[in-house]
């Protein structure tokens, strides 16, 4: 590892391919923590829209990010001290980050956060732009991809083992648009960190994915 490389893991990658999952895992095995930043644009985002706070009101704007207390605990997520783990995963909030999470003033803020967190290192740090902007100096950069039929088929299962009755079609147009719109946005825009390694998981269990990345991590360390 290079002397002036962060001891830290950053894995990358479009929606649905697994990253979070992949990442805890990675932490767990590694004694390391863990911090999931979708789950940051996504708080956010759930924190705009119940104060109604508009995107293009700069003041109000200010104020909310100011005011937006975030906090990460085991793999729980909590806003002002509520836990808001689960009202961040539905299908509503999760339409309403991508505008979110393609403003310039609010991925300022939530960088500046997950800086202070990760500096340190020891830390699996999985999101979109965490090797090309957040943790340029990880040591280990992972850009984790999927054909979009193998994440919207994960995403389906996972979906039906929630007990909903997803349409396959839907999943896969959804992701479709948030990939787009994550590539496509002019601020962070999702791409390999030319020092990444990339890994198309397709054909790959998340057990097989998690031992690749704990065996490369320590390979180069
Ligand atoms: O990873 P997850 O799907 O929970 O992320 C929610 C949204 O947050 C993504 O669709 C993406 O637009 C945004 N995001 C981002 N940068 C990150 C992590 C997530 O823009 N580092």
């Amino acid at each position: 590892m290079n002397a002036s490389a962060l001891p830290l893991i950053a894995i990358d990658g479009p929606s649905g391919v697994g990253k979070s999952t992949t990442a805890r895992r990675v932490a767990a095995r590694l004694g390391w923590e863990y911090l999931d930043t979708g789950a940051m644009y996504r708080a956010a985002a759930l924190a705009l829209h119940r104060s109604s706070t508009q995107l293009d009101d700069p003041e109000a704007l200010e104020a909310l990010l100011a005011g937006l207390d975030l906090e990460q605990r085991g793999t729980r997520i909590y806003l002002r001290g509520e836990d808001v783990s689960e009202a961040i995963r539905t299908q509503e909030v999760t339409r309403l980050v991508t505008p979110v999470s393609a403003n310039a003033r609010v991925r300022e803020v939530l960088v500046d956060q997950q800086r202070r967190i990760g500096q340190r290192g020891q830390w699996v740090v999985d999101g979109r732009d965490i090797g090309t902007v957040v943790f340029t100096q990880a040591c280990c950069k992972v850009f984790l991809t999927a054909s979009p039929e193998a994440r919207a088929h994960r995403r389906f299962l996972e979906l039906e083992a929630k007990g909903q009755s997803p349409d396959f079609e839907d999943v896969l147009t959804d992701l479709n648009r948030r990939d787009k719109a994550d590539s496509t946005r002019a601020v962070a825009p999702l791409r390999q960190a030319e020092d990444a390694v990339a890994l198309d998981s397709s054909e790959m269990s998340l057990d097989q994915v998690v031992e690749w990345i704990v065996a490369r991590h320590l390979a180069h360390r």
